[in-house]
């Protein structure tokens, strides 16, 4: 039997403990993970902020190795290395045009759910069955029952160092970049800011960093990520524990503004501030999700000269095209992720877990 990691009520820690899997349907795949992503989205859906139903397995950015297939899956083949990102219906206009994350059905299949479509569980204790499907993998667990449309191949040349760095591709790393380089596209000579130096908003500024942008400004109220910012190739940074925000972007930009914001926080704070550090024609990528049912406020009459605010899920990714992409640039030294990253073995779930809490480490990734 496999171990999964159980949350099995709101605010308690993870759970190692034996796990039954479903036997797979047609379009499902099962995989021996290597690695998983500790995401924000684990925690706030682990203590409640982020609605699921529990007792559950979470777990959205696993890393591993296909060990059986359904019947009618053509995506992969046993023994494939493979990366687990989210899944969506297939079928919406959303899934048809080639933005996956604007999936009709995103929400009920990827978070709130925890079941399949039909309302069954993919996993079960010994003492009932457990909420899973998480972003149609639920990867905190040695074994995984995953979506077809959750799966990413990886080249045939990955090695298993490899696999481990790349995990977190499947959601914080490509939710970052994909606002950039999928949604934003800044123009030669743009400004463009990112507040939150963790591992989307610095995943992010990498993006930027391979756009012809000419400024790119990581904002942080942590000083050790400030100069990580500034390794990774920030042009400028803001120290937001003695600045103010709004006022250091247009001091930076002779009182324009900035073209670009990538808000990465979820503060709603921030997310104003943000949007008054707007230029003409400016905009505000909300990316950062504040506890559900939270409300922000901007000056209506301000918006009016082409500002926008734009949520973005996942950086609107199509997962098969976009990873690809961002291991490539990563392979030639343009997207350092593994800087980001501190491995934990599985068992340190709860270390791992504390850790990307506090702010420590900035993607804990689990090895199994
Ligand atoms: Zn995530
Ligand atoms: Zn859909």
């Amino acid at each position: 039997m496999p171990t999964a990691a159980i949350v099995w009520k709101e605010g308690d820690s993870f759970s190692l403990e034996e796990i039954y899997l479903d036997e797979l349907r047609s379009d499902e795949v099962r995989v021996h993970l290597v690695a998983t992503g500790v995401c924000h989205t684990d925690l706030s859906a682990a203590n409640g902020s982020t609605p699921f139903p529990l007792p559950g397995v979470l777990g959205h950015e696993g890393a591993g190795i296909v060990e059986a297939v359904g019947t009618s899956v053509t995506r992969t083949k046993v023994g494939d290395r493979v990366l687990l990102s989210f899944t969506s219906c297939g079928r919406c206009a959303g899934c048809r045009n080639g933005h996956p994350a604007l999936c009709d059905s995103h929400l009920i299949l990827n978070l709130f759910g925890g079941r399949r479509a039909d309302g069954t569980t993919t996993l079960r204790h010994s003492s009932g069955e457990l909420n899973a499907h998480f972003f149609g993998q639920s990867s905190f667990s040695e074994t995984a029952v995953v979506d077809e449309r959750s799966i990413v191949v990886l080249p045939s040349d990955t090695t298993n160092d490899e696999l481990i760095i790349f995990a977190p591709l499947g959601c914080g790393f490509q939710t970052g970049a994909g606002a950039v380089l999928n949604v934003l596209r800044p123009e030669p000579g743009s400004t463009i800011a990112v507040t939150g130096a963790g591992a989307v908003g610095l995943a992010a500024a990498m993006a930027a960093r391979m756009t012809p942008a000419s400024r790119v400004i990581v904002i942080d109220r942590v000083q050790s990520r400030l100069e990580l910012a500034k390794q990774l190739g920030a042009s400028d940074v803001i120290d937001t524990s003695d600045n103010d925000l709004t006022s250091s972007l247009l001091d930076i930009t002779d009182g324009r503004g900035v073209d670009y914001v990538v808000e990465t926080t979820g503060n709603v704070g921030v997310l104003e501030a943000s949007v008054l550090s707007l230029a003409v024609g400016g905009t505000c990528a909300l990316i950062g999700a504040p506890r559900a049912g939270s409300t922000a406020a901007f000056d209506v009459n301000r918006m009016l000269p082409g500002r926008v605010i734009r949520g973005i899920t996942l950086g609107d990714s199509e997962p098969q095209t976009f990873i690809p992409v961002l291991i490539d640039a990563y392979r030639r030294g343009l997207f350092p992720i593994d800087r980001l990253e501190r491995v934990y073995p599985f068992a340190d779930i709860n270390a791992a877990a504390a850790d990307a809490a506090a702010g420590v480490t900035i993607k804990p990734v689990l090895v199994f």
